[in-house]
């Protein structure tokens, strides 16, 4: 059931990192996707911007050409605003500002200053699902701004991210929801471990790897290589370990090999925005041992539906392997259905829709 009366018009501007589709935007690639289905599922009409080769099917795409933004995880706190000539950005949001007056509301995906600081002279209101915790200076300056002087307007993924900023008790909480009828239930695992995300350094493949050569079970990694120097120093620190690297998969083979995992490893050395690949790990009924640290520590039931561990303890992580088989599958897939279906997502997203719109 929608709460508006009439459907909304809404234009959702993606990341400016990547071409949806690539794997390179990460989670929000996802979270887009499934946020789009959602609120078309609730009879509103829905307009997607993205870099241009991006790939989306059942939603109307429009894509925009220009260069991509360098991704921020990658630089220092006092990192400048940059933006590269002919920014896909500076393009994208261009539009947006040509055919604001379509839509009743524009909702920014692109954890990017530029957004932010471009909202005071939209006409129309612009809604922010911010994607990550607090990175650089620049950012969090500019978010607090638009926080204080737009209230209401900036989601989050959790509670942990929200208080990565200053500002955190001006984030709404949204978490995220997905189609969980894309996502098989699997009762019987293989004897497999898997870890899923873009290889990257901030997201501390080498733990689980570490973890996984102690317990001598193989590690299946999927994702795409961010960082290829990265990627190739953990070949090289592990030789011993069973690892095999799948590649990058489109959900509905991702959610097939996931399954058949005994669990999912999630060892972020940052604090993980949400961790989209916890809840479709939960889904296929596949118990996720996590650091106990960001979204995963908030998604987690430790004891039920998997583990949470000490940060950064890879010992940590080999007591919980020991201990998968005190945790029910079902229970996993049974919290996934209860917490974080699109129909629960889209109650959320209404909810601060209203909240948005009424103060216009
Ligand atoms: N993913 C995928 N195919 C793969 C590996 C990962 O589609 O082979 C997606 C996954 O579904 C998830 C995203 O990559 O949506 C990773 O998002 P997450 O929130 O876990 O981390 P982020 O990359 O945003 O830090």
């Amino acid at each position: 059931m929608t709460r508006f009366q009439h459907p909304l018009k809404l234009l959702l501007l993606s990341t400016s990192v990547g071409a949806l589709g690539s794997g390179l935007g990460g989670g929000v690639e996802l979270t887009l996707k499934n946020i789009a289905q959602a609120l078309k599922h609730q009879g509103h009409q829905v307009t997607i911007v993205a870099p241009a080769h991006s790939v989306l099917e059942g939603v109307p795409l429009v894509t925009i050409a220009g260069n991509l933004q360098i991704t921020a995880q990658t630089q220092g706190g006092d990192a400048l605003i940059t933006l590269p000539p002919n920014a896909v950005l500076g393009n994208m949001w261009a539009h947006a500002r040509q055919v604001q007056h379509e839509y009743n509301l524009l909702i920014n995906f692109a954890y990017d200053w530029l957004p932010f600081y471009l909202t005071p002279f939209f006409e129309r209101p612009i809604a922010h699902l911010v994607s990550m915790g607090s990175l650089t200076d620049a950012m969090d300056q500019i978010i607090e701004q638009i926080a204080v002087g737009f209230p209401g307007t900036i989601a989050v993924h959790s509670r942990a991210q929200a208080e990565t900023f200053q500002f955190a008790d001006r984030c709404r909480n949204l978490q995220n929801g997905f189609d969980l009828s894309l996502y098989e239930f699997c009762a019987q695992p293989k004897r497999q471990l898997a870890w899923v995300g873009r290889i990257a350094p901030e997201k501390g493949l080498e733990d689980a790897v570490a973890a996984a050569q102690i317990v001598g079970i193989p590690l299946k990694i999927w994702g795409v290589i961010q960082d290829r120097v990265y990627w190739n120093q953990i070949c090289a620190d592990y030789p011993d370990a069973a690892i095999a690297y799948g590649g990058f998969l489109p959900t509905s083979e991702l959610q097939q090999v996931l399954g058949q995992s005994q669990a999912l490893l999630m060892t972020p050395r940052w604090v993980e925005a949400f961790g989209n690949v916890a809840i479709e790990a939960l889904a296929c009924g596949v118990p996720v041992i996590a650091y106990r640290r960001g979204g995963p520590a908030e998604i987690v039931r430790d004891g039920e539906t998997g583990w949470l561990v000490e940060p950064d303890s890879v010992d940590g992580l080999v007591n919980a392997i020991a201990q998968l088989d005190r945790l029910d599958r079902q229970a996993c897939r049974r919290q996934a259905e209860a917490e974080y279906s699109l129909e629960a997502m889209s109650d959320r997203l209404e909810a601060w829709f209203e909240t948005i719109l009424k103060k216009v």
